[in-house]
């Protein structure tokens, strides 16, 4: 049977695409259907057909699932955050389980009842509310008013929002303070149509032990300099209004705010320069015992309740012994190079943000460690050459990769089989990279095995999440 746009039918729920559209099956047909969880029943309109899906939204739930839960967001179906805040908790997780194994099993081509065998299960959250450390958020002109929101999926179209859930507390207060201000300060909004217009997004950020904050306003302005004036007296009114309704709720924190300049018509967060406008530029946060600098430029983990517990595990799966030479590829600002130091021998970390790697030698500094040092180097780029300015043995037992989203590139994948290190762990937030690169590393005459691995939800609501993997050295 073939279906047509704007054709209304019926349709019974039973997965969830990682978009967090239901899946139906009818005719041999499979739908992904916007607005539905496993376990609804749903009438629903053609949105558009595909050659392999076809797309429908849903007009109205007629039987619902047990698993549907009211969402404790106003635009939980609009914004293209959280997608799966209609879905139960538990039912999330499940989802997530289900979608690791089959993704390992078929991109990785590892036996799917084998690898349950390997499967640690996954590490869920107490905090299922404002979990995120980290906001970014554009601001936009709309009605010739200023607004923020997020945009929704796919698209440039901004969702306002009043207070996002998994943001951190107090995060709504700032942002409505900023726009305040910057309609104030008659500060103009960036157009991406025209490349008109200073404001582009801000980037809040807060310790999670410290409470310290950091507001970063990402500014499209050539002559930063000479409006310098302006962006004092606004950040100054910004900061006065944040402490002035902070301390009216008991709360304290200490604030550092930059500008970013980036004058670039693309969709990349941060430019080159950055001015601090008030405060030391970075803040401070801590993880178990160790004490972390953060820079607006540099990655640090958005879930950090959560972080502990992958970096905790990363321990458990390497099991050290105290004399391992440890390798730390995409090493941030040093937070996992740090975190294990004091269980092996030592530890070099490779990353390619210079700011980052001046943050993890000032980490090392201020937690006392003497056996981490870092090097700013693309990963692709590695060869015993430039790993041998810093250390002049390859001799690494255990390396340790936490790669973006695009997982390991082949020079990198290459460079770690040449090292032949005895024990490799993943961090991944991708598991189809993820899968691929333990394909490389594991098949087809890869020298290594599978032993362990496990997910950590860091992203509740979406359905994203962390994957941890230990893979041994077959020796021989
Ligand atoms: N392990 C760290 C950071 C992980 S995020 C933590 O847990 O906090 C991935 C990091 O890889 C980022 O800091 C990013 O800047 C860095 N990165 C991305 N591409 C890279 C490359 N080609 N070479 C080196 N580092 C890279």
């Amino acid at each position: 049977m073939s279906y047509n746009k704007n054709q209304k039918l019926e349709l019974d729920i039973i997965d969830m695409t990682k978009d967090g559209l239901g899946v139906a099956k009818k005719d041999s047909q499979v739908f992904f259907v916007k607005d539905a969880v496993p376990g609804d029943k749903v009438s629903a309109v053609v949105t558009k057909v595909t050659s392999n899906v076809i797309y429908a939204k849903t007009l109205d739930v007629i039987s619902k699932s047990k698993y549907r839960v009211e969402p404790m967001c106003k635009v939980a179906n609009r914004c293209g955050g959280c997608k799966l805040l209609n879905l139960d908790y538990d039912k999330q997780i499940e989802l997530k389980k289900e979608n690791t194994l089959n993704t390992i099993s078929k991109i990785g081509k590892f036996d799917k009842d084998l690898l349950h065998n390997y499967y640690d299960g996954i590490l869920t959250i107490e905090t299922k509310k404002n979990y995120r450390n980290k906001m970014q958020v554009p601001f936009v002109m709309k009605n010739e008013e200023v607004v923020y929101g997020f945009y929704a999926g796919r698209t440039h179209h901004i969702v306002e929002f009043d207070n996002c859930v998994v943001g951190f507390k107090y995060s709504d207060i700032i942002l409505k303070i900023i726009k305040e201000n910057i309609a104030k300060h008659n500060i103009s909004i960036y157009d991406e149509n025209t490349g008109e217009g200073v404001f582009r997004e801000v980037m809040l950020r807060k310790g999670n032990s410290t409470h310290e904050i950091s507001i970063t306003y990402i500014l499209n302005d050539k002559n930063v300099d000479k409006h310098m004036s302006l962006y004092q007296a606004f950040d100054t009114d910004v900061l006065t209004d944040i402490k002035d309704k902070l301390s009216h709720l008991g709360k304290d924190s200490s604030i550092t705010s930059t500008i970013n300049v980036n004058t670039g018509n693309n969709n990349v967060l941060f430019g080159k320069e950055n001015i601090v406008l008030s405060g030391k530029g970075h803040i401070e946060d801590s993880i178990g015992t160790i004490r972390y600098h953060i820079s607006p430029e540099s990655f640090y983990q958005v879930n950090i309740e959560m972080t502990k517990k992958l970096y905790d595990k990363i321990i458990d799966y390497a099991d050290f012994k105290g004399n391992e030479k440890v390798l730390d590829l995409y090493c941030g600002i040093g937070t996992i190079s740090l975190y294990v130091a004091r269980n092996v021998k030592s530890v070099l970390g490779v990353e390619i943000v210079d700011k980052a790697v001046e943050n993890a030698k000032e980490n090392t500094k201020l937690n006392s460690i003497t056996n981490a040092h870092f090097i700013c180097l693309d990963t692709s780029k590695l060869d015993t050459e430039n790993i041998k300015k810093c250390d002049n043995t390859l001799d690494y037992d255990t390396v340790i990769v936490d790669p973006p989203r695009s997982g390991l590139d082949g020079r990198t994948l290459d460079f770690i089989k040449d090292i032949d290190p005895e024990k490799i762990i993943y961090v991944s937030c991708d598991l189809a990279t993820l899968a691929r690169d333990l394909d490389y590393f594991c098949h087809n005459g890869g020298k290594y095995s599978l032993k362990k691995f496990l997910n950590v939800d860091m992203f509740p609501h979406t359905m994203h999440i962390e994957t941890v993997a230990l893979l041994h050295h077959i020796l021989g």
